[in-house]
């Protein structure tokens, strides 16, 4: 299940090199392209002392940059936590991008993968880390070689020492997505989530100070550090700043990623991805992965931000916007939604383990138990250990709430 390679980027080629039936290779922008580029200048700018690791942890924080891989946190307060701490200290990317409808990490290290690798050396010379992890989703083949090419040349052109950078593969657990079960399976255990505190920052990889972010989080560092702080800030849409990678998915003519204003309604973000497929009337949506549940089409004017959704009980997450029709249910999509939480909850804790369970059989009554549903999710908002258990009931209370006429005989 929970299988931990330790695995060189050279291990890792020639394991994909054995295997004949490895994904194709995209084009994408190699170490000599980046290079040439301008790329790998500010990193050799910043590590000959062109800036102080302060200075670019405040343009970090004036970008507006937080967590893209779902939590939202701002990044360079992050850092700064991470630096207060003794070393040694590591930093750890979490590529194991599993979240249902994500693929924007996926997007951005099959065509540009030194932009996160560049801001992944930035980050570890700004909190002086003695190592970097990358916890890569296995299921990426072509993002896996990729990488592994790609280190290889940072090793050779001497940006990197050998064996700074370890390239890990995750091994299918939707919960080793969570930042301090990944923690767990780079250590070589079971990936199970552990109690907070101690928070990673100070607590993390072998008990080291641990800075950890997203894939895309880092592809932005980068993009600060060469463009300044208004490659983001300069952006503002219905009171949000920023950009945001959606993954969009569903009834629409052009589902991929779309990179759009943080302050994008699911109006406009339908209008990008082309507008409804043929036939197919808008019906309602997934703001954020199944852990974001399902809203209607009538709420199509909330800016789909980090924050904005909490009033109405849901958020962003990762941004994996899913659009269903009136051909879909609301119900099915809601059921089918916790059945993954049912097959993918690490069992550690009773009330995700034993209420994702019960929540499935409940749902797939024609007549949905509301009560006995809202009283069940309570407990598991309540007593989960971590965000799988507590965000399993988003669909099921949303779905009540918006969709009655559905869940109701
Ligand atoms: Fe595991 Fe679920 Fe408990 Fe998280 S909430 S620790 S996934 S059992």
């Amino acid at each position: 299940h929970n299988h931990i390679d330790h695995a060189t980027p050279e291990l890792v080629q020639q394991a994909i090199a054995a295997d004949d039936t490895h994904a194709h290779i995209p084009d994408y922008e190699d170490f000599a392209a980046y290079s040439a580029a301008g790329g790998y200048d500010a990193l050799r700018d910043l590590r000959a002392g062109a800036k102080t690791p302060d200075q670019v942890q405040d343009d970090i924080l004036a970008s507006g940059l937080r967590g893209l891989g779902g939590a939202g946190f701002p990044s360079g307060r992050k850092w700064s936590f991470v630096r207060a701490e003794s070393g040694p200290r590591y930093l750890a990317v979490n590529g194991d991008e599993g979240e249902p409808g994500t693929f924007k990490d996926r997007y951005y290290l099959e065509r540009i993968p030194h932009a996160f690798l560049e801001g992944m050396l930035i980050a570890a010379w700004a909190v002086d880390a003695e190592k970097c992890f990358i916890y890569m989703r296995d299921e990426y083949p072509a993002v896996l070689e990729i990488l592994a090419r790609e280190i290889a040349a940072l090793e050779r052109s001497g940006v990197v020492d050998a064996g700074y950078i370890d390239l890990r593969r995750g091994a299918g657990a939707y919960i080793c997505g969570e930042e301090s079960a990944m923690i767990e399976s780079i250590e070589g255990k079971r990936g199970l989530p552990r109690h907070r505190p101690p928070f990673v920052a100070q607590v993390g990889i072998f008990n080291r100070p641990t800075l950890v972010h997203n894939v895309e989080t880092l592809h932005w560092v980068s993009k600060i550090c060469r463009e300044g702080p208004e490659c983001l800030n300069s952006t503002e849409l219905n009171g949000r700043v920023g950009l945001r990678s959606y993954s969009v998915s569903g009834r629409v003519k052009n589902a991929g990623v779309h990179l759009l204003p943080a302050g994008s309604t699911i109006t406009d973000i339908i209008a990008a991805a082309g507008g409804m497929m043929d036939g197919h009337q808008f019906k309602a949506y997934q703001p954020g992965g199944p852990s974001s549940g399902i809203l209607p089409a009538h709420m199509n004017d909330i800016p789909l931000d980090f924050d904005t959704l909490q009033p109405h009980g849901t958020f962003i997450g990762s941004a994996a916007v899913v659009i269903l029709s009136d051909q879909d249910s609301a119900k099915e999509a809601a059921l089918n939604m916790l059945r993954f939480f049912e097959d993918e909850s690490c069992g550690q804790c009773t009330p995700c383990r034993v209420g994702c369970s019960k929540a499935v059989q409940l749902m797939q009554a024609d007549t949905w138990d509301t009560d006995l549903l809202e009283e069940l999710s309570s407990v598991m908002v309540d007593a989960s250990i971590c965000g799988l258990g507590q965000a399993a009931p988003n669909p099921i209370r949303l779905t009540i709430k918006h969709f009655a006429d559905e869940v109701s005989s």
